[in-house]
């Protein structure tokens, strides 16, 4: 028996017929770019998280990356990035010639510390680049703590993008991840947990100036909705009309998959509380559980785990084995003047076990014997 990480399949076998007749339905209509499908999707998931303007493009770091675009980020200015996620947040940056500086994560929420994005403000500060811009993460699923980040940008002067590509239908005291920030971004690739048959991403903003930018820079730069007529240096940055018709289909059942989602994590914590540190969710929010992220003792407990877990046919993974401050990629740029000792230390001893809606009982009770050995 071979279990998957995620399970993409059972999913389809669901949907399957549905997402043959939302193809067919392309097919016949022929607009394989900017669709009716790419609309109706783009009002659908705005009003899911009650956010005025809802922007597909090609992928989570383009929507990253038109953010940064819209707020007018550049030369001399410095965007405040976790060291713990995912290459992505970080990568943008430098993309629109801003300096990326690196912040500490908390040891139980694995999101950003505002302590440490404080002295990185202040570092930023003195080595003369310009604060103007902070990139919280959703990570693994859990919002991150925006009502102490978000004062801590406006004292500042800061923008606030929310990367929410692992966090989409999370809630953040009684808001969905969406609606938080200037602008929040999620992609939609496969194994995140909205995802389609390819690549995707989208922007969530309430400023109708922010979404006419957007729609303007994912279109070469375009003015009065015409792409031969350029204002700005723009991108080439659309969401396919097949992925929407995927994901128009899925966002049918991702009420219900949240909660299903919400019983695997359930069914882990009872399981493994003791024997591991289980993810804590502060109260008043809601995690999607992009990821269910274990803290092992060390290093060594951790390689132990993979290997009970491997031996019994269970794939684990490391997200993330490197902060990204230490990345060859990275490593130049700045960092919090103390340094990132949590992050270093999650990198050595968080393991994430396979998570998805239709994870059953009974392979949950596999796993569970197994990982705890
Ligand atoms: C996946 C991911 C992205 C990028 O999304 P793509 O669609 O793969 O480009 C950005 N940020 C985080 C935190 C991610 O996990």
């Amino acid at each position: 028996m071979s279990i998957p990480f995620i399970d993409l399949a059972a999913q389809q076998r669901r949907l399957r017929a549905g997402i043959d007749a939302a193809f067919a339905r392309v097919l016949d209509g022929g607009q394989y770019i900017q669709g009716a499908e790419v609309g109706e999707l783009e009002a659908r998931l705005a009003a899911f998280c009650g956010v005025g303007h809802c922007l597909s493009c090609a992928n989570g770091t383009d929507a990253l990356q038109l953010a940064l675009m819209a707020l007018g980020i550049g030369k001399g200015d410095a965007v405040f990035v976790p060291a713990f996620t995912f290459a992505a947040t970080a990568e943008v940056v430098p993309f629109v010639n801003a300096t990326p500086v690196f912040v500490d994560v908390l040891p139980d929420t694995f999101n950003m510390d505002p302590e440490s994005l404080k002295r990185a403000i202040v570092h930023a500060r003195s080595i003369g680049l310009n604060p103007a811009c902070l990139i919280p993460v959703d990570l693994f699923g859990l919002p991150a703590d925006y009502d102490a980040l978000i004062p801590i940008a406006r004292e500042n002067g800061m923008k606030v993008i929310a990367d929410s590509a692992q966090g989409f239908g999370g809630t953040y005291k009684g808001r969905v991840t969406g609606s938080i920030g200037d602008i929040a971004t999620t992609s939609f690739f496969p194994a995140k947990p909205l995802g389609c048959y390819g690549d995707g991403g989208a922007l969530f903003t309430d400023s109708e100036e922010i979404a006419a930018l957007v729609d303007s820079y994912r279109v070469h730069g375009q003015g009065q909705n015409n792409k031969y007529i350029n204002e700005r240096v723009g991108m080439n940055s659309r969401l396919d009309t097949l992925q929407a018709a995927v994901l128009l289909e899925k966002m049918t059942i991702y009420a219900e998959e949240i909660e299903l989602r919400q019983e695997v994590a359930d069914r882990y914590r009872a399981g493994l509380s003791n024997r591991f540190t289980t993810p804590r969710v502060p109260d008043g929010l809601t995690s999607i559980w992009a990821q269910y992220t274990l803290k092992t003792a060390d290093e060594a407990e951790r390689a132990a785990l993979q290997e009970r877990a491997k031996a019994t046919g269970i794939p684990t993974v490391v997200y993330y084995p490197i902060p990204l401050n230490r990345q060859t990629a990275y490593r130049d740029y700045p960092v919090d003047p103390t340094g990132v000792a949590v992050s270093e230390d999650l990198s050595r001893r968080v393991v994430s076990l396979p998570m998805h809606p239709y994870l059953t009982r009974e392979t949950q009770e596999l796993i569970i014997e197994a990982v705890a050995g």
